[in-house]
């Protein structure tokens, strides 16, 4: 998928078959109603497989708990997930708000009791591949920037194209491709959050899914960064020496500390989970720091893996270069790793975030 850039359609269908794309939704919809840590826990396994088929799953559970928060809007599409026939993604970050997509500059307008949504999104995680995009708008008539609204459309609609190639870094199974979204008439039954309320949505179900969810990712990230390293040190020979790679002590010494560093992360993550589960004061803090920390450590970690197993890695004979371009996409992810900091600090001065 990495080489050719494709999307991980098999991947999906198998995950599908398996009932994955119905992990979190409810019973009574074909799911399984599993929460947040049995998810980061699936998404740290797919991720030390394939990272694009995760940030794929990952889109697909956040469009799910917009899913779940309006089941009279997408009750059907719940059904679908659930026997592996629906996926789902987010549709906000916008070409003119760029990574501040808690405030879209598009705006529905209200016709005939059906909205047109008129959007140039810059970003969708399996742009043209997923059968549901929950997309952002500024509510019809709204004139506060996060006065919003967000609606479902289903692939194939009209006015819903992709409308730009995807060919990046890392996560280059993902079709993170820009979609256009022009003249698309849906009914107005399709929104999925209360009367300009999109914004609380965003931040207030879908940003611990995401947070935790991207910092799982980076944890498995991690952890394939270092069993690779783990591999080629123990495998690799330094035959005029008779003795393996690993008695360089060195390369030990960055390999224990890729190994503490993927440990701090999935510690952190679930002291985060514990404090989600039972939310206090501080909950929304360490949701805040889940992403960043993790994205960060795993920058290290794979920059560690890099050195420590040297050309073999450079010249792209190891998966580590892979898991060295994927691990530095959750650092540009909205809430960028930048923002995130910023929130932080404006939380601890007790500033307003917005
Ligand atoms: C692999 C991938 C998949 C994605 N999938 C989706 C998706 O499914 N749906 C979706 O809606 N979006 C998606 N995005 C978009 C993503 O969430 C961001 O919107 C996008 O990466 C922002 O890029 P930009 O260049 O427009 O950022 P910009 O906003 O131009 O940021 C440029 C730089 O400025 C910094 N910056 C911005 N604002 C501030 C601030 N207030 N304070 C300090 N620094 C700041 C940023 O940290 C960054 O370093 C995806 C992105 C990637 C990389």
């Amino acid at each position: 998928m990495d080489a050719q850039g494709r999307f991980p359609r098999e991947a999906v269908d198998a995950l599908g078959k398996a009932g994955f794309l119905g992990l979190t939704l409810p019973a009574e919809f074909g799911g399984m109603g599993q929460g947040i840590r049995v998810t980061c826990a699936v998404l740290d396994e797919i991720a030390q497989r394939c990272a694009s088929t995760a940030m794929v799953y990952l889109m697909h559970v956040c469009g799910c708990a917009c899913y779940v928060a309006a089941p009279q809007a997408a009750g059907a599409a719940m059904r679908q997930a659930a026997s592996g026939r629906h996926l789902s993604t987010l549709a906000w970050s916008e070409k003119g708000s760029r990574s501040h997509f808690w405030a879209p500059v598009s705006q529905g307008v209200q016709e005939d009791g059906r909205v047109v949504l008129n959007a140039q999104k810059s970003w969708v995680t399996s742009a043209g591949e997923a059968d549901g995009y929950v997309v952002s708008t500024r509510t019809p008539g709204g004139s506060a920037p996060t006065d919003t609204m967000l609606y479902l459309v289903l692939k194939g609609e009209k006015g819903v194209s992709v409308s730009g190639p995807w060919s990046a870094l890392g996560l280059r199974g993902n079709a993170s491709a820009p979609m256009a979204f022009d003249h698309c008439a849906i009914p107005a039954e399709r929104a999925l959050c209360a009367p300009s309320k999109g914004f609380d949505t965003m931040l207030g179900v879908v940003l611990p899914w995401f947070q935790l969810g991207s910092a799982a990712i980076s944890a498995g990230v991690s952890e394939a960064a270092t069993a690779a390293t783990v591999a080629h040190l123990a495998g690799g020979r330094l035959e005029h020496l008779n003795s393996p790679l690993a008695s360089l002590p060195n390369l030990r010494a960055r390999l224990a500390q890729m190994r503490i560093e993927t440990d701090r992360t999935r510690a952190h993550l679930a002291s985060i989970i514990d404090a989600v589960e039972q939310p206090g004061p501080q909950t929304m803090l360490m949701v805040l720091e889940s992403k960043a920390a993790a994205a960060e450590a795993a920058v290290r970690v794979t920059d560690l893996g890099m050195q420590a197993c040297g050309g073999a890695a450079f010249s792209r004979h190891l998966s580590l270069e892979r898991n060295f371009r994927d691990a530095r996409a959750a650092t540009v992810m909205a809430p960028t790793t930048d923002v995130i900091h910023d929130f932080i600090g404006r939380a601890l001065c007790g500033m307003e975030l917005f």
